[in-house]
């Protein structure tokens, strides 16, 4: 049994979520300690009480210590089994980091999966529906899996009600890639989505992004969502190049102006066009997963972030690879994936 203390590194939900994602593919009996102890309310909580819940029924996993507040988890997989799943988080926490629990497993399982995943689409520090759709799943694509994703029903924090469903044509083996550079930039696009909250508020925020971004009208795009659960604003802005596609996310919320909102995320997308480097921080974390299990790899990125960190060892630690990053010049760096 492999003891992981989720106090390590970023010690929040993503030592979690990749341990059982890596219990899953190798079946490793996974003895989890000190769960989300660098956060205020440390333990389980609902969105991760479901990639739990997920996890040992894709993985028939015997389980102990999945209550919410839990520090403590004892998760034993017996086999993948693919198939038809629902799992709905029942709040509005993150249906995609719960798809990021389950996906690992499900690219080289024996037969296709489907999933049906209840909860928030578009969550603060989670991926959003898009990042996945747009980024994130066309690159699991090149490495063998056919990984499609259809949003049913938006949902946002605080009143969740979202869907998204998945497919999953799996490959016995991933083939690594690697991702050095962007390429020519060939597309940019704003959105911004509104839901039950006035369409002015999504039209002030594009028109910051056209200003500072210079985008031309036909690369900007409102959305009111037609029948919204709560709430919930969000401007994403996507840059597509030749070789991949990323997307800068920021939401709206209560207190903070439309301009502000949109103000960060065109920062965000400024500070990637001003760069050279073709992953951003958010996709090199979630990258690393399916480099490790294809046994090799690289991509340049910017500085790797705790989150990145982090998983580099959970994974070091599961598997015998070596996870290499090194400094190209003053804001790229390169992570080289090999098997040890
Ligand atoms: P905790 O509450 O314990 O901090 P958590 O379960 O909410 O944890 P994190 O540990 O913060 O999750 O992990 C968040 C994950 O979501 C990471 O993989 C990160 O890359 C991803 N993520 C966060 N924001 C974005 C974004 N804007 N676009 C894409 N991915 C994102």
């Amino acid at each position: 049994m492999l003891t992981i203390d989720g106090s390590e590194g970023e010690g929040g939900g993503q030592v979690l979520r990749s341990s059982l994602a890596m219990s899953l593919v190798t079946t490793t009996p996974l003895h989890m300690v000190k769960i989300r102890a660098k956060r205020k309310k440390p333990g389980l909580m609902r969105q991760h009480l479901t990639a739990v819940q997920a996890a040992k029924q894709v993985g028939r996993a015997e389980v102990e210590g999945d209550d919410i507040g839990s520090q403590n988890l004892r998760f034993q997989p017996n086999s993948i089994a693919p198939g038809p799943y629902r799992f709905a988080v029942g709040t509005a926490g993150s249906a995609t980091l719960v798809l990021q629990t389950v996906l690992p497993p499900l690219l080289t399982a024996s037969a296709r999966s489907t999933l049906t995943l209840e909860g928030g689409t578009h969550n603060p520090f989670a991926p959003p529906f898009d990042f996945l759709h747009d980024s994130f799943l066309p690159l699991v694509n090149t490495m063998g899996p056919t990984v499609t994703a259809r949003l049913e029903r938006p949902g946002f924090y605080p009143a969740g009600g979202g869907r998204l469903s998945v497919g999953i044509e799996p490959s016995v083996r991933l083939a690594g890639f690697s991702l050095l550079d962007r390429g020519e930039v060939r597309r940019r696009t704003a959105r911004a989505i509104v839901s039950r909250l006035p369409r002015s508020i999504a039209e002030r925020e594009l028109a910051v992004v056209a200003r500072k971004l210079g985008f031309s009208t036909d690369e900007l795009q409102v959305e009111e969502i037609a029948d919204p659960r709560g709430p919930g604003n969000v401007v994403m802005i996507t840059i597509q190049s030749e070789h991949v596609t990323e997307v800068f996310t920021e939401f709206g919320s209560r207190g903070v102006r439309a301009e502000k909102v949109a103000d960060r995320a065109a920062d965000a997308a400024e500070r990637y066009l001003a760069g050279n480097a073709p992953v951003g921080e958010h996709l090199a974390d979630q990258l690393l997963i399916p480099l490790a299990l294809a046994g090799g790899g690289s991509f340049r990125t910017f500085p790797p972030t705790q989150h990145t960190l982090t998983n580099i060892e959970v994974l070091k630690q599961f598997l015998n690879v070596e996870i290499t990053p090194w400094q190209v010049d003053s804001d790229t760096w390169q992570i080289d994936v090999k098997a040890g």
